[in-house]
C-alpha cells in the first residue's frame, strides 16, 4: 500500500525514517545476482535479477540502480511494477477507464494493454517532422505521433493519464502537465513517475531557446528512449516544488506516493548522493 502525501515535507519525514534501514537492505541486495520477490505485474513470487551494471551518471562512485536494474523474469522494473501499484490503487473498482500512455514501443505498454486492451491510447513523440495524431510505422508497429506540449486529444478525453520518466525530458514540463490536465475528465487522475530529488529546489540543466536550440545550463545528461540511440536530454531534475507545480497546472489534488516493500521490488534507486537518490515512489494528480 502507498503512503500518500500532499506536502514535500509531510514525504521528507517519512522517507527520513526510512533512511537506516534501507541504506542496509540495499547494501545486502546490491551483492546479490538475483532474489525470489512477489511481482505485481505477473502476478506471482518469480526470480528478481539485480543488474550489475554499475552506473556512475553524475557521482564519482559506482552504483548499482535498483530502480531500473532490479527485474523481474516477465521484465518488469521496479518502476514498472510501482506505476502498475499506483494505477490499481487509484481506479475505482469495476471502473472501465479509458486510458492514455504516454509510450507505445516499450514493454510496459504491452503491460497496459494487457489490461486495459482497447481501452488503451499509446503515443511516441516520433519527431517534430510528424503530424499530432498521426499513425506512423516504426519499428515493425503502428504507432501514433503525440507531443505532449501539443497533445491532439480533445478536452476531456481520459479518466486516466499515465506517463514514466517523461516529465524530465520534455523542454516545458509545466505545459505538458497543463496538457495532462486538459485532456483528463473532471475526477480524473494523472499517474506518473519522475526523477525525484528530496532536494529544495529544481535543478535545471538546459533550456529550450524560442528558435529551437537547446542551451546546455549543466552537463548534458542522457537516459534511454525506445525512439533514439542517442537517448534522451534531461532538462530538469525536479525537487520538492513540483507538488505545487502541479496544482498550478488545473489538478485539483497532487500527492506523492511512497511505497516502500523489498519483498515486491519497490526499493530506492540505490543513487548514493542527495541530488541523485531517488525513493520508491509515484506522482498522482487529480483533476
Ligand atoms: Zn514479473
Amino acid at each position: 500500500m502507498f503512503l500518500w502525501f500532499d506536502s514535500p515535507a509531510e514525504f521528507h519525514s517519512c522517507a527520513e525514517r526510512y533512511k537506516r534501514s534501507s541504506a542496509k537492505i540495499e547494501k545486502h541486495l546490491e551483492r546479490l545476482d538475483s532474489v525470489l520477490g512477489y511481482c505485481n505485474v505477473c502476478e506471482n513470487v518469480r526470480t528478481m535479477k539485480v543488474s550489475q551494471i554499475p552506473v556512475s551518471q553524475r557521482t564519482e562512485r559506482v552504483w548499482i540502480n535498483l530502480r531500473e536494474g532490479f527485474i523481474c523474469e516477465c521484465f518488469a522494473t521496479g518502476r514498472n511494477r510501482i506505476s502498475v501499484e499506483a494505477i490499481t490503487e487509484s481506479l475505482g473498482q469495476g471502473q472501465n477507464p479509458r486510458v492514455l500512455a504516454i509510450e507505445r514501443l516499450t514493454h510496459f505498454y504491452k503491460v497496459l494493454y494487457n489490461r486495459f486492451m482497447e481501452r488503451l491510447t499509446g503515443c511516441e513523440y516520433l519527431g517534430g517532422d510528424r503530424t499530432p495524431g498521426g499513425t506512423y510505422e516504426f519499428q515493425g508497429a503502428d504507432v501514433r505521433h503525440e507531443n505532449l506540449l501539443a497533445l491532439s486529444f480533445q478536452d476531456e478525453t481520459f479518466d486516466l493519464v499515465f506517463h514514466g520518466d517523461v516529465l524530465e525530458h520534455v523542454p516545458d514540463y509545466r505545459k505538458a502537465l497543463r496538457e495532462c490536465a486538459r485532456v483528463l475528465r473532471k475526477g480524473g487522475v494523472l499517474v506518473f513517475t519522475v526523477p525525484y530529488f528530496d532536494i529544495p529546489a529544481h535543478i535545471e540543466r538546459a533550456r529550450m531557446n524560442a528558435d529551437g536550440s537547446i542551451l546546455e545550463i549543466l552537463p548534458a545528461v542522457y537516459h534511454g528512449n525506445p525512439i533514439s540511440e542517442k537517448g534522451s536530454l534531461v532538462f530538469m531534475q525536479h525537487g520538492r516544488p513540483l507538488l505545487d507545480d502541479i496544482l498550478d497546472s488545473g489538478f485539483v489534488k497532487a500527492e506523492i506516493g511512497f511505497n516502500y516493500d523489498p519483498f515486491q521490488g519497490f526499493v530506492s534507486n540505490n543513487n548514493p548522493t542527495p541530488e541523485g537518490h531517488m525513493w520508491p515512489i509515484v506522482f498522482r494528480a487529480w483533476k
